[in-house]
């Protein structure tokens, strides 16, 4: 973990902020100082665009013109220093996001398997495409460029994984870039910069500030020598990041909320396993990490004839989750990430209250408990909330916490209806034992991701992204990597000659 307030990293060496302002960051399980960071600002970012750009343009041997084996090659030194460190990380990533240290583990594994994809992916491709051009006396090729400096942005979730889901393709891709970790949680982030320069990337193709939204992410935006910018986080901030990067025309990649629908038809249920199963899943779906994720199943949508039993079980399993410090063995669910984050929980609830949603668990904060879940914690009951619908603000809304709200549906066009009835469109599922209604469904849900009897699992092998306002562009698999390069038509004449288009 760093103590240093030496965060900053530009053009291979670490410094504090130009302005020698700092930032506090706490541990969200009892709000005590766990890292004093550099508060970076302006003239920190520019300094790093100017490194990115700097290692993009350089001559022979620069990292854009670096043979593919090699960029492979540094990405499986990475997912080796990943596993190295594992522990350390997953113990930072638990402390700064409050996650539970298994999910901690979980994620630095994750992110692994991440960077050997993209280097498996890089190596498996071919020079480029040949073009047939109707001559014999031409070769016309299709090849793959990288765009050049991308600025990544990143949310506090998943600080480690949504870094690395950036930073592997973009280097795969022969990128330079500058990442921003969220002011909340960059302390992977740094470590993980760290072990980019320990596996031998040149000085200036990896470059961090840390600092705030605005200015650090918004310069980085509008930054005339950034050539993408892919950002993951919430709508309001989305919204920004691409109007400030529109008058330069920059790639924009945007992987925003989601409010994800979790559909339980009553035949999922009908065996004591099937409604065991059900009901563990759609508990997994809206409380893993608190519900802070942003395919959470946070909208439980069953089938009328199941909904007082399911409702009844998943509250009472709600209500055992056992909440706490993320480090604390036992524990299953660490504290939401900050203050705020705990007040707009505790806003949404009471609103939801108000509109006349039926509170069947939790709905407050839990009693504290001086050894796992101090006092001073942004600690917050999983919440089920029954008789929903719609019109309510919980329901429209991504919340992020552990809210889980109950709508109801009596035919399959109800229940598909319901599930796209959201602005957002990043992932569901749905609960079923009849195969054909299962891809009827999955099919007809407009959502990035469709799960079919199961929630949350994911692979690099597959694009991960949203349809409607969460997000354009994918992340992960072949289009992941596509996201980072420029496409170009090399078309070569082999015996020119003139055209006489023009007579004179
Ligand atoms: P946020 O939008 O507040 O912040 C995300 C990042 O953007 C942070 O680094 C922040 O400093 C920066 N930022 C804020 N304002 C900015 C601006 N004007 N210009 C440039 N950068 C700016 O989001 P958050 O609260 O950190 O994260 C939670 C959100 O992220 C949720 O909405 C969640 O759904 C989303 N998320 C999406 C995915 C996905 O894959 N689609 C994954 C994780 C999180």
């Amino acid at each position: 973990m760093s103590s240093s307030v030496e965060t900053i990293h530009v053009d291979g060496v670490w410094r504090a902020a130009a302005s020698h302002a700092r930032r506090e960051v706490l541990d969200p399980a009892d709000a005590t100082v766990l890292a004093v960071v550099a508060e970076g600002g302006v003239a920190d970012t520019d300094a790093a665009v100017a490194a990115a750009h700097r290692a993009f343009a350089g001559g022979e041997g620069a990292w854009p013109r670096t043979p593919v084996a090699e960029r492979a090659a540094l990405l499986r030194r990475v997912a080796g220093l990943l596993q190295r460190d594992r522990e350390a990380i997953a113990l930072t990533e638990s402390r700064d996001t409050g996650k539970t240290l298994e999910e901690g583990r979980v994620d630095v594994d994750d992110v692994t398997a991440a960077f050997r994809y993209f280097a498996d992916l890089v190596l498996g491709e071919g020079p480029g495409r040949v073009v047939d051009a109707g001559s014999d006396d031409v070769h016309s090729v299709v090849v793959h460029e990288p765009v050049g400096v991308c600025a990544l942005i990143t949310p506090w979730n998943y600080p480690l994984l949504q870094a690395s889901w950036k930073i592997a393709p973009a280097l795969a891709a022969g990128n330079t870039f500058v990442i921003k970790p969220s002011e909340v949680t960059p302390l992977s982030t740094v470590h993980l910069v760290r072990l980019l320069a320990e596996a031998g990337l040149p000085a200036g193709v990896a470059n961090l500030v840390t600092g705030a939204g605005d200015p650090v992410g918004a310069r980085l935006a509008e930054h005339p020598d950034v050539d993408l910018v892919s950002f993951t986080g919430g709508l309001t901030s989305g919204v920004k990041v691409a109007q400030a990067a529109a008058p330069t025309v920059k790639k924009v990649a945007l992987e925003l909320g989601g409010k994800n629908p979790n559909v339980v038809f009553a035949d999922a249920c009908a065996t004591d396993a099937g409604f065991d199963t059900a009901v563990d899943q759609a508990l997994n779906a809206a409380f893993i990490h608190s519900g802070q994720v942003c395919s959470a199943g946070a909208r439980l949508i069953v089938e009328e004839s199941v909904r007082e039993r399911f409702v009844a079980e998943l509250a009472r399993r709600a209500e055992r989750i056992r909440l706490g410090r993320g480090t604390e063995p036992g524990v299953e669910c660490g504290p939401l990430v900050s203050a705020q984050q705990l007040a707009k929980v505790e806003a949404y609830v009471a609103s939801a209250l108000s509109e006349g949603a039926v509170l069947r668990c939790g709905g407050a904060r839990p009693e504290p408990d001086a050894k796992t879940r101090p006092a001073e914690g942004y600690f917050y009951s999983p919440t089920v909330l029954d008789r929903c619908h719609r019109k309510m603000k919980v329901v429209r809304e991504e919340t992020f916490g552990p809210i889980l709200t109950v709508e109801t549906f009596r035919t399959e066009d109800e229940a598909v209806a319901l599930a796209n009835d959201t602005e957002y469109g990043l992932a569901g599922a749905v609960w079923t034992k009849d195969a054909g209604r299962a891809r009827r469904v999955a099919r007809r849900m407009r959502h990035g991701t469709v799960w079919i009897n199961d929630y949350h699992p994911y692979l690099p092998q597959a694009e991960w992204g949203g349809f409607g306002r969460s997000g354009t562009g994918r992340e992960l698999g072949p289009a992941g990597l596509a996201e980072y390069r420029e496409t170009k038509h090399v078309y070569q004449n082999l015996a020119p000659k003139p055209v006489r288009w023009f007579a004179g």
